[in-house]
């Protein structure tokens, strides 16, 4: 009897060994990122796709069984953190609250945002409240993780202990410490976006295509996170791999960048594709516009940074008009622009540009966007009218 016991409390049911044992955490885990980015994220919380009721179903109970989190509070939690990113309100913005506390305290941030009920009835609709919802998943979400490790230790006996351990850690690591501490903080920008979410590698198998964060910040609603030809989003695998066997249905993409020859004055088509494409905008008029002018500026200057701003910094305070500066770079900012003209203009037409896409009526949009394009070529800056003829070619491409 006794001898049985040990052998059960040291093999467990499954009498595994240590491969079967990895593959067992690497598949459980990968289905639990799964279950977050696809259905919680790209489904629930920005309905960029539908999954057959059978898959959705499985996914919410996977998030049951492996993270104990609620549909509605997740996806008010993530639909808040878009609507106020890097604000006050932002629920878990490194910006705001400091990378560290991001990072190593990110399921803190996330239970204490969930509690807030105003919020989840602000930003929580549209979520499942079916019967098992009702019955099961919200009032009793610490049943779904017990529940996984009963599994566990029966599976693999007293190693099942420390597998647990590992599944239950790995979406407070990778989600809530990597993906929204890191991908606000470190990285690549394909896109120059309002907030400061960032690519934190084109590809992370792992992470399931959150590492693509930038991406996402520019077309939130789009299913597809990759986009560009080096990037790989295994969410996006996933997506059509079901959608081959009619288990997913894409109801959002991002839409491509078309252009359009010879046009001289913008009119809607232009409006329309500029603000679709405001981030991508904004990162060419960086790369035409700003990078070459401080280049040039620097080396008219014979020097490497102008005051207490080096290049870089310089490049990147002009290219969001200097949002993330403290009061003191913001001086410096402004003492380095005051008394270099193309400095000055190139800084002041970001912010003409910025300003005419926020314009509430189309009519006054348009007329601000013939009048920029109008002003920027009659400059006198080369670079400027050079951007301005690219922008008066932009088009959406049809799906
Ligand atoms: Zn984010
Ligand atoms: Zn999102």
């Amino acid at each position: 009897m006794l001898d049985t016991l040990l052998n059960f409390a040291s093999n467990g049911l499954a009498n595994a060994g240590w491969l079967t044992m990895v593959l067992y955490v690497l598949v459980t885990t990968q289905l639990t990122i799964f279950a977050v980015t696809l259905y919680l994220h790209r489904s629930q919380a920005h309905r960029g796709v539908d999954f057959h009721p059978v898959v959705s179903h499985f996914l919410r109970f996977w998030n049951w069984l492996g993270t104990g989190m609620i549909t509605r509070e997740w996806v008010a939690v993530h639909r808040k953190h878009h609507a106020h990113c890097e604000t006050e309100q932002d629920p878990h913005s490194p910006q705001i609250i400091g990378i560290r506390k991001v990072f190593f305290e990110g399921s803190e941030l996330y239970r204490t945002a969930a509690a807030n009920e105003a919020d989840l009835e602000k930003y929580g609709r549209g979520t499942p409240d079916d019967w098992m919802e009702r019955h099961l998943y919200t009032p009793h979400p610490m049943l779904g993780i017990a529940l996984l490790a009963v599994i566990d230790l029966a599976l693999f006996g007293v190693i099942g202990g420390a597998i647990w351990a590992v599944q239950m850690v790995w979406i407070p690591f990778w989600a809530a410490g990597v993906v929204n501490g890191l991908a606000h903080w470190w990285g690549y920008r394909n896109f120059e976006t309002a907030d400061k979410a960032t690519n934190l590698t084109p590809w992370a198998l792992w992470c399931g295509g959150e590492e693509l964060h930038n991406n996402h910040h520019a077309f939130p609603s789009s299913a597809k996170f990759a986009l560009r030809r080096f990037e790989v989003d295994i969410g996006w695998v996933v997506i059509r791999g079901l959608e081959k066997v009619r288990l997913a249905k894409v109801l959002r993409v991002a839409p491509a960048l078309d252009e359009r020859p010879n046009v001289s004055l913008p009119d809607m088509v232009t409006l329309k594709a500029l603000l679709t494409h405001r981030f991508e905008a904004m990162t060419e008029y960086y790369r035409m516009v700003i990078k070459p002018t401080v280049r040039e500026q620097l080396s008219a200057e014979g020097t490497r940074r102008l005051g207490a701003m080096p290049r870089r910094r310089l490049r990147r305070a002009l290219a969001n008009g200097g949002r993330w500066l403290d009061k003191n770079g913001k001086t410096r900012l402004a003492a380095a622009v005051e008394n270099r003209p193309r400095l000055k203009q190139i800084s002041e037409y970001r912010a003409r540009l910025a300003a005419l896409m926020e314009q509430r009526r189309p009519e006054s949009a348009l007329a601000a966007l013939q009048q920029w394009c109008h002003d920027a070529e009659a400059s006198g800056n080369r670079k400027l009218a050079e951007f301005a003829a690219r922008l008066k070619q932009y088009s959406v491409a049809r799906a």
